[in-house]
Order: structure tokens, then sequence, then C-alpha cells
């Protein structure tokens, strides 16, 4: 092989561990060239064209070289100079449930309370009367009246089913009369543990708005009963919706027994386009461990991700546990969903059966919880490469910052927050904005942060997730924590291969490599090119995964 040959071509027999597949698959099926490749490799940056065999790059060089290796059958696309980039990794979503909630609720992501009430009117009118009346990626802060959703609005639209309408964060929710009295919860109900049932200062009425565990009676109450057949048809339609935006891979933050069976089921029919990393809740753990699974069961399309546990509240909610109190809310510093002894023992479980960790916290104090818990386990069981997982880790300090690189820990932060929710940050004030999604402090610290959604709580458009990372600026223009502007190209490392770092794959993907799986997205403009501020705008020409394309525009 000549000298230019095994540049381009390395990697191969070492990433695959067999010169077989190499001899066997030497001959490319599809070369891509003319291209404007940002690899994501350091040792090879930029390149014009790709060989592509058995789902997996052959090799990547100038279009002379590549084209050189072309057979009989390769098919040949001239890319006509576009910018592509590796396949986009989400490293913390929820694409199950999310796709679920598109096939069974109102989609709440209405710009007035009228439009919301009109969406559930008609919904109600298609319901038998007494059967629940759901909604999700309600807003609060994005509807024209200013205001909040109340019980009166929902009365009003819908007296005679009862609602239920959770926050595009999850974590809160609104209700009407009826759906209170069908939970028994009246002016006199206790909070729950860990939950709110808000009231009325005045007149200590219910207000119906309901917070963490408050919800739970409510999703006890509301129908759960989905077919394997509604699982699978709703990880098709999340995994279309993810495709045609860049996206090529998911790490599905909260998976169920029922989500991990969809993501199967969705695959054998050649329904699944995106690849799976598949956290399991805690409860749903016992079954787990029964059955022997640990992460990292599974292939390159389904496989078991971490233990999931959940240490405090949400940011985009406002409930995150903080050290100093909300802007405006002087007693009000967040909550602590599951106290620290609670997820020592949760976690220690886990950890001694060989599981990845991955806990939800946000706020300072929840990070804190959780980072003892588990330099508590790495002291008394110390496990090598242990990758434990700071799902979201949003309000950060520098002691912080220190004790996750000393423990090798990843932060999976808000990509598209910045831009999409910047001003519900006014309530964390300009100070700790700076210290929020802080990845110029993980990436300064050698820490290796990931892109994340959270969908449904945020959007998962990756070009989304440049443009907020870059210029930490909202859509009406106001900047929101400039510390922590990162460059593009630290950007589209966030987005790529540290998500793959983040799920023991970056020798699977995560950039344009020989050997690697062909995951890749084409760009409509060159997103170095472009303004910042309107790299959201940039169109997705197409999606590869595994050498198919899964989108076309
Ligand atoms: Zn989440």
């Amino acid at each position: 092989m000549p000298g230019s040959r095994r540049e381009f071509l390395y990697g191969l027999g070492v990433l695959t561990g067999s010169t077989l597949f190499a001899m066997e698959h030497s001959e490319p099926e599809l070369i891509l060239y003319n291209g404007n490749f940002w690899t994501v490799n350091s040792r090879r940056p930029r390149a014009q064209a790709v060989a592509i065999s058995n789902s997996r790059f052959l090799a990547i060089g100038s279009n002379e070289e590549v084209l050189g290796l072309a057979a009989g059958n390769a098919k040949k696309i001239d890319l006509a100079g576009k910018t592509v980039l590796p396949g986009f990794i989400d490293a913390h979503s929820h694409p199950a449930e999310a796709g679920l909630s598109h096939l069974r609720m109102v989609d709440c992501d209405l710009r007035s309370i009228a439009e919301i009430q009109k969406a559930l009117r008609e919904r109600a009118a298609k319901t038998p009367a007494g059967e629940w009346v759901l909604g999700f990626k309600y807003d609060d802060t994005k509807t024209s009246e200013g205001r909040p959703l109340t019980l009166q609005d929902l009365d009003g639209a819908v007296p005679d089913h009862p609602v239920f309408v959770v926050h595009r964060g999850g974590h809160t929710a609104w209700t009407n009369s009826l759906a209170l009295k069908l939970a028994k919860i009246d002016d006199k109900t206790p909070d729950p543990p860990g939950g709110k049932y808000d009231r009325d200062p005045a007149t200590g009425h219910l207000t119906g708005h309901v917070r963490e565990h408050g919800k739970d009676v409510f999703e006890k109450a509301t129908p759960s009963k989905f077919t394997r057949d509604d699982h699978r048809e709703g990880v098709k339609l999340i995994s279309k919706m993810m495709t045609r935006t860049g996206i090529t891979s998911v790490t599905d933050a909260l998976g169920s027994p029922d989500g991990l069976r969809a993501y199967q089921d969705a695959r054998e029919l050649g329904q699944l386009s995106v690849r799976i990393y598949c956290h399991i809740y805690y409860m749903f753990m016992d079954q787990m461990l029964a059955a022997g699974v640990k992460t990292g069961l599974g292939d390159e399309w389904v496989k078991v991700g971490a233990q999931k546990m959940i240490c405090d509240g949400s940011i985009s909610e406002r409930t995150a546990r903080l050290s100093q109190p909300y802007i405006g809310r002087p007693d009000d510093f967040g909550i602590i969903v599951t106290s620290e002894e609670e997820l020592y023992q949760q976690a220690r479980k886990a950890h001694v059966a060989g599981w990845q960790l991955g806990t939800h916290a946000n706020g300072d104090v929840g990070i804190d919880t959780t980072l003892r818990v588990y330099e508590r386990l790495q002291k008394e069981m110390p496990r090598k490469d242990a990758r434990y997982r700071f799902e979201h880790c949003t309000v950060v300090n520098d002691g912080l910052v220190q004790r996750i690189k000393a423990l090798g820990g990843i932060p999976t932060p808000f990509s598209t927050y910045a831009y999409y929710h910047g001003e519900k940050m006014k309530e964390y004030g300009a100070e700790r904005v700076n210290h929020m999604f802080a990845l110029r402090s993980f990436i300064d610290a050698g820490i290796r942060p990931t892109q994340a959604s959270d969908y449904p709580p945020g959007p998962f458009e990756p070009m989304m997730a440049l443009q907020s990372e870059v210029t930490r600026t909202d859509m009406k223009g106001n900047v929101w924590g400039p510390q922590q502007k990162i460059t593009l190209e630290e950007a589209i490392r966030v987005g790529t291969i540290n998500g793959a770092y983040a799920s023991y794959e970056e020798n699977l993907k995560g950039s344009i490599e020989a050997g690697k799986l062909a995951d890749l997205v084409v760009l409509g403009r060159d997103v170095f090119k472009e303004d910042p501020s309107n790299i959201i705008n940039i169109p997705i020409e197409r999606t590869m995964v595994g050498g198919t394309w899964v989108w076309e525009a």
C-alpha cells in the first residue's frame, strides 16, 4: 500500500480490530466527493471526499485519493462543495416518551393562552366525557398574555373532562377543577413529600398548579395504557423528527423496559433512524439486574446506557436546588427530590453491578450532593473509567468544576437554553447565569461536556444548539452568561465526539474517520462562514446514518 493511502486509511485495522474486515470490504459501495468535510479528527481535520463500505467510513481524503479507490459498482455522489459534519449526538433527551406524547397529547407549544384553550377544547370535543384531556410542552413564559395558565382558564376551556397540562420542562403541571376532584385533592390536602399543590396566598384555595411529586397523583390517574405498537409508533415518529435536523444518535435519559423494547421493535421494522443509548430509570433496575443486564449491552443501534437517578428540580421551571435563593423569591432555594443517602443507596446497587451512573443535578446544591455520592462510591469501590454522568449539571462554581474533573465526570448541560429559554434566566441573576450551561469552564478544565437538548423541555435542533453555545444570545437579542461562550469548532466537538465519549463509543462514532460508523450531516450552507446569529437558519440537506440517507430535503 502506498504511503499516502496508508494515512487516509489509517485506523481501519485498529478500530475494527480485524484485518479480515478490511480485506473483505475494502471496495467502497459509496463515495461522496467534492465536499467540504470537517471531520473532527485532529489527524486530518479537513477533507474533500469519503468512501463508505458496510455502513462505515473506509477512507477519507482528497477527491483524487478517494475517487481512486472506486471500483466497478461504487456509487458516486457529487456534494457540490457542501459542508459536511459528523452526525450530531444528543446526549440527553427523552425520545420514546416524547414520541408517545406527540401521538397522544395536545402540543401546547403555542403563543397564547387563548390558542391553548382552543386546542384543548378541540381535543375534548373528540374525547368521551369524563376521560382525560392531556397537554404537554406548555411554556408559561411564551404566551402573549404575559401570565401563566390558571384553573379558571382550563375550567373555561374544558369543564366536562379532567385536564392535565404538563410544562415543557416536565416538572410542573396545571389542572382543572375536575382533575383535582378526581385526584381527591382539596384546599385541606397537605403537600406531598418533595412536591407542592400551589395555593392562592390570599384565599388558601388551590390554584391547579402542581409541582414535582405533586404531579404523581395525577399521573397515576391518567391513562397510561399504551400498546407495544403505540410505543414503537412513537419511536418511529420521533426518530424521523430528529434525523431531519442532523441528529444521528440520542441518549434516552429516562429509559424504561417499554421504551427499550420499542427501540428494538422499531429497529426490526426499519423504523429507527437514530442510534439509541438508553439510560434506565432506577425504578426499573430490579428487573434489569435480575436479568443480568448492564451498561453497554446491545449494539451500535440500541445500547443499554447508565442507571438514571434524580437529585433536584428543574432549571426551566425554576425548581433546581440552589445555595442562594432565586431572584425575587428570597425564601425559595428550589427542591431536592431525592436525599443524599437515598441517592447513595440507589447508586451503589447499580455501581456494584457494573453500571455507569447518570444523575439529574441542576442546581449547585444538587450537583454538590451528586458529587458527594459519586466520590464516596469511587472511594469505597473504585472503578476505572467510570465516566460518572452529571445530567444537566447547570449551575456550577470553580470548586464543583474541579471536583468533576478530578472524578473524570461528564456534564450534559442544556445546549439550546440560552437561545430558547433565555428569558427564564432572569430568576437566576446575571452573575449566576455566567456559571450556567458552563461549557467554557468545563472545556478549560479539560472536561468533555456534551450537546444535550432534554427534549421536550429544550428544542433539539443541533443548529440552534451551536448558535446558542457560540453566542449565548436569545431570540430577542439578550445575552445570557457571555463568559461561557465557546468557539464554533468547540461547539461542534461538544455535539459530536464528546457525545460519543459519554456513551463509551468514541472509537465507534463522533468523527469522520476510517473505520467509524458512516454517520454524517450535509448542511445547506457553510456553518463556518455563517453569521453566528443566523446559524439556526442553515438548512439540513441530508442526514446519513450507517451509510444510508435517512433524511433528504
Ligand atoms: Zn431529562
